[in-house]
């Protein structure tokens, strides 16, 4: 089993990426639009094709990922039947199971939060996924979207509680830096659902939290309820529009990487700015026609004399110092800029020309 847990730090959510390591295939547990570019990027760079993305439920703080994941990937989008959103390829209920490759998630209704709440268990029951039910030491507010203390009070005790106790448990967010805990830890320590706390004292605690309506939740609710298709009016988020200067490809690592064979073909639309030393740039490896020098100890300096609308492609040795050269000139307001993948050593090996060499 491949298993990742990706957060996105302006909603506090937690998504998680699991996949069968033998047929590659993969679900996506409760995407963030924002992050879909990154999720991309990782399901590439793991070699995964994403089958489904699921949701945990229809969420009141950010909107899901699971449109534009269905548009980029082919992937399924996956909804409780309960949740009355629209646009789902497969609606599921209590007892479902969710298969990817010859992995499957078992869907438990957990109601409380929102009616239509899941929580997905791996299919050895070594880990599930709680959503906003169980939170690690609290719980989801039950005070909107069909928010219900004592539903929420059954769903832990009479579900969530009876899994086994060493099962590890994932939630949809967590504000304080926890990342996961288990069953018999919650029974133990939740101070609001530990399993010595009744029904009662749990909904005259929740009745009276006196939380703050969520900020998102006008946009988020019904943007969600469309499976995070957005309105045909809205503009698409700046940070899901891809560039459109070159085929680039987008990394893990947060960065636009270029590849040389089309650097080669299309050098004189671009700035090259090549980041080594001068005794590198005049070295063996030699430089790419029309690059110009600028170490990357200088490159804050001299990047004035640089065309902001223009594209730039950054170059060294090995692509390392010239992918933080690329964030560099994007913090200065470079909005097209590219790191040259794999650096003059790529280069090289793939016989392309260079000019400059002793
Ligand atoms: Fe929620």
């Amino acid at each position: 089993m491949i298993f990742r847990q990706l957060f996105d730090p302006q909603s506090s959510t937690y998504s998680y990426l699991l996949a069968d390591s033998r047929s590659r295939d993969a679900v996506l547990i409760d995407p963030v639009f924002e992050q879909v570019r990154r999720e991309v990027a990782l399901i590439e760079e793991l070699g995964l094709r994403l089958r489904l993305t699921l949701e945990t439920h229809v969420h009141a703080d950010h909107v899901t990922g699971a449109w534009m994941l269905r548009r980029r990937l082919g992937s399924q989008i996956a909804m409780s039947a309960r949740s009355g959103a629209q646009g789902a390829d497969i609606m599921f209920g209590d007892g479902d199971r969710l298969e990817f490759g010859g992995r499957h998630l078992r869907v438990m209704a957990t109601p409380g939060h929102t009616g239509g709440c899941s929580t997905f268990v791996l299919d050895d029951n070594s880990m599930a996924f709680t959503g906003d039910c169980l939170l690690i030491r609290g719980c989801g507010r039950t005070d909107f979207q069909q928010g219900d203390p004592a539903a929420m009070y059954r769903s832990v005790h009479d579900r969530i509680f009876r899994l086994p106790d060493e099962c590890l448990l994932y939630p949809a967010h967590d504000y304080k830096g926890s990342t996961v805990t288990s069953v018999a830890e919650e029974k133990l320590f939740n101070p609001r659902l530990g399993e010595d706390i009744g029904e009662d004292d749990f909904a005259g605690y929740m009745r009276n939290l006196g939380l703050a309506h969520p900020n998102k939740i006008d946009i988020a609710v019904p943007a969600n309820l469309r499976c995070g298709e957005p309105e045909s009016s809205a503009p698409v988020d700046p940070s899901v529009a891809e560039p459109d200067w070159a085929p680039l490809t987008y990394t893990y690592a947060g960065l636009w990487e270029l590849q040389p064979e089309w650097l080669e073909e299309h050098y004189a639309q671009v700035q090259i700015v090549d980041v080594r030393e001068p005794d590198e740039f005049n070295g063996i490896l030699g430089h790419v026609e029309g690059a110009v020098l600028m170490p990357l100890g200088e490159l804050k300096q001299q990047a004035a004399t640089l065309d902001k609308t223009r594209p730039v492609v950054t170059v060294c040795r090995s692509g390392a110092r010239s992918a933080q050269a690329a964030v560099m000139l994007d913090k200065e307001g470079f909005g097209k800029v590219a790191n040259l993948a794999g650096g003059m050593l790529r280069w090289r090996t793939q016989r392309l020309p260079v000019e400059g060499m002793d």
